[in-house]
């Protein structure tokens, strides 16, 4: 539910089952952000610093924000969301305020993770007239430094940001005690795909030619979101075809596949 204008509050219900593949990035994920808030003496026993913030960078539709919402369920914790591009869009001054009353939140919470969306969209380079008006930008970007750094004495909040355009994020960001790990969230390999493939079909009941690795073979390039968009759309197709189906087939992927064209190209996933 909505507390405020652009803030969202939740334990967020998705798991790290919920997400095929990204094997890598779920444990790092869950070092950085279940351990410390599960474990908190072991860390200041052993005088280790907890990571204060996160950047998850990738192309569009690869999980980057139900990593966050899974991390979030993994340890139990409140997920306040809010996205840089509605932000951006406030009056003046209304961004700013919204930004700081998050992290109060945050820090009244206690053990919390922080989510910022679209982040390049506040977070960008200082100066960087391409992002819009550079002003608004740049007020937004010292709140969040400031915020950020007023972290230091509440302990347990996390701050994960995503975005598609890491290049286009500001270097102060980046310095320790701030955003000090970078995670590149990958398309999907063919392993990642038949996972995903298995998750959103979960809850279908697939016929016995139904195929998911060649399926997941004949996808190459395709992202989470585009796997989850062609397992929901091959239900109406079965429907179309009988409105009593219960079962879907081979020939419904078929059909949807055929209709679909991967919005990545080769060059984002070099
Ligand atoms: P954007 O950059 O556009 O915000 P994102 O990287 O944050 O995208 P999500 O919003 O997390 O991506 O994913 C979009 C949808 O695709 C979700 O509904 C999610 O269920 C599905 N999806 C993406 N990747 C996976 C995956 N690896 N496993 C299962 N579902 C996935």
């Amino acid at each position: 539910p909505s507390i405020t204008r652009g803030i969202t509050v939740e334990v967020p219900k998705v798991t790290w089952k919920d997400i095929g593949g990204l094997k890598d990035v779920k444990t790092k994920l869950e070092k950085a952000i279940e351990w410390p808030i599960k474990y908190p003496e072991a860390f200041s026993r052993l005088g280790i610093t907890p990571v204060r913030g996160i950047l998850l960078h990738g192309p569009p539709g690869c999980s980057k924000t139900t990593l966050a919402k899974a991390a979030a369920n993994a340890a139990n914790v409140p997920f306040f969301s809010l996205s840089g591009a509605e932000l951006f869009s406030m009056y003046v001054g209304e961004g700013e305020s919204l930004l700081r009353e998050i992290f109060r939140k945050a820090r009244i919470a206690g053990k919390s993770i922080i989510f910022f969306d679209e982040a390049d969209v506040v977070a960008g380079k200082r100066g960087d007239s391409s992002s819009g008006s550079a002003a608004v930008g740049e007020r937004l970007l010292s709140t969040l430094l400031t915020e950020m750094d007023g972290l230091e004495e509440a302990k347990g909040v996390l701050v994960l940001a995503a975005t598609n355009r890491p290049y286009a994020i500001d270097a102060a960001l980046m310095r320790p005690g701030r955003f000090d790990q970078i995670l590149y969230v990958p398309p999907p390999d063919l392993e990642g795909r038949i996972e995903i493939l298995n998750v959103h079909t979960r809850r279908m009941q697939l016929g016995s030619d139904v195929d998911l690795r060649r399926l997941a073979e004949d996808t190459e390039f395709f992202t989470g979101a585009e796997l989850e968009g062609l397992c929901k759309e091959v239900g109406i197709v079965a429907l179309r075809e009988n409105m009593d189906a219960t079962v879907v087939f081979d020939r419904h992927f078929q059909i949807v596949k055929n209709s679909l064209k991967p919005a990545l190209t080769v060059d984002v996933i070099d």
